[in-house]
């Protein structure tokens, strides 16, 4: 089902933006030098319009830099005064938000941690009730998107319209190159449950370094997003926290020439033509693999009937590994994605298994 809250689009709080969100400044601000010099650089780019930096941060093990704390405040509506940016912290309680909001901060954003916990977001969104500023709310560290969408309903609950979620990937369960695996897959969820949130992506944390910044700001455009949060720092390698992920300022400037930004159409009766006529090919395909999937269903029925007749197990482990390792085999010369081959096969046998079980028990 999908939710319609009235969620208000980027430009109704940002009317003078024509491309998609930046949001950038330091993972942690450290000093008033260092917050101020890194905003007067990013200021020189037009494309950004919001500042962010940690004051209050979230460690995953105890000893690392905390965060100057409520200090920082004062350095961020410097900022704001001298350069015009926006400017947001994250918040984790109560406290935070409270003292964010009277130092009239324009974005606070709720961490990824924070969303795992609706406790934690329950005393965030009673702190912000009626508040003007602007509330980001990263996904939870787990791919939940219920949990996800939970956060962002609590939020809207507390009468906030002017919410934006971050995608910025999720905890790998095996060794991946990036620091969190960005999981498309619960992004389109979202999107499909909520159509009118604007949702943008958070390419440091999921890269963890700054070589895979440049492929997945891309991939976020290519996926519709509607911004980017990226951590930059006026001398990186310096820096207290997420020092390897970190761009200068400059060179944030570079990446983001490099970036090519979709539209959702092409405003183009040529290429809608076209687009529709392939469309209607893969519907057609689609119909075809639904129908050969039915005549797949009736024989495994079958299957199911005469072991059970015969007192045969539903799952025979030989087979399933030879009918895994041919398909894989098919899957390679057809040039289909491995992966792709192997869930496929997995989902359809699991099904398969599940329906002769139910025959057995029906006898
Ligand atoms: C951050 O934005 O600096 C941060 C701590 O991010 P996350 O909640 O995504 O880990
Ligand atoms: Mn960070």
């Amino acid at each position: 089902m999908t939710s319609k809250l009235d969620i208000n689009p980027i430009k109704a709080w940002l009317p003078h933006i024509n491309n998609p969100l930046l949001v950038s400044g330091p993972c942690s601000l450290e000093s008033e030098k260092q917050t101020i010099e890194t905003a007067r650089l990013l200021a020189k780019d037009k494309r950004v319009f919001v500042f962010r930096g940690g004051i209050w941060k979230p460690r995953t093990r105890p000893g690392s830099f905390e965060g100057v704390g409520s200090i920082g405040l004062e350095w961020l509506k410097r900022v704001r005064e001298e350069t015009g940016l926006l400017v947001g912290t994250e918040v984790a309680n109560a406290q935070h938000t409270e003292e964010a909001l009277k130092a009239g901060l324009d974005v606070l954003w709720i961490g990824a941690r924070s969303t795992t916990s609706p406790f934690v977001v329950q005393e965030i969104a009673d702190a912000v009730k009626g508040a003007k500023a602007v509330i980001m709310v990263k996904n939870p560290v787990n791919p939940d998107v219920q949990l996800w969408l939970g956060a962002i309903e609590r939020i809207h609950q507390a009468g906030i319209h002017n919410i934006v979620a971050i995608h910025r990937g999720f905890t790998p369960f095996q060794e991946t190159k990036y620091r969190n695996y960005p999981n498309w897959r619960t992004y389109i969820e979202l999107k499909r449950l909520m159509p009118n949130l604007p949702i943008i992506c958070d390419p440091s944390h999921m890269a963890g370094k700054r070589e895979y910044l440049y492929e997945i700001s891309q991939k976020a455009f290519d996926m519709g997003m509607d911004g980017l949060m990226i951590e930059s720092h006026c001398d990186p390698k310096c820096a207290l926290s997420d020092a390897e992920q970190q761009v200068t300022p400059a060179d944030l400037a570079k990446l983001l020439d490099r970036l090519i930004i979709k539209n959702e159409n092409a405003n183009n009766p040529d290429f809608e033509n076209k687009l529709d006529v392939l469309r209607n090919r893969i519907d057609s395909i689609d119909t075809e693999l639904l129908e050969i999937m039915a005549s797949r269903i009736d024989i495994v029925k079958q299957i199911g009937k005469y072991k059970s007749e015969n007192n045969v197990t539903a799952l025979q482990i030989n087979r399933w590994a030879q009918l895994m390792d041919s398909r894989v085999n098919l899957g390679k010369k057809l040039n289909i994605n491995e992966t792709f081959v192997k869930i496929l096969f997995q989902l359809i046998h699991e099904d398969s298994v599940r329906m002769q079980t139910e025959i057995m028990d029906e006898k």
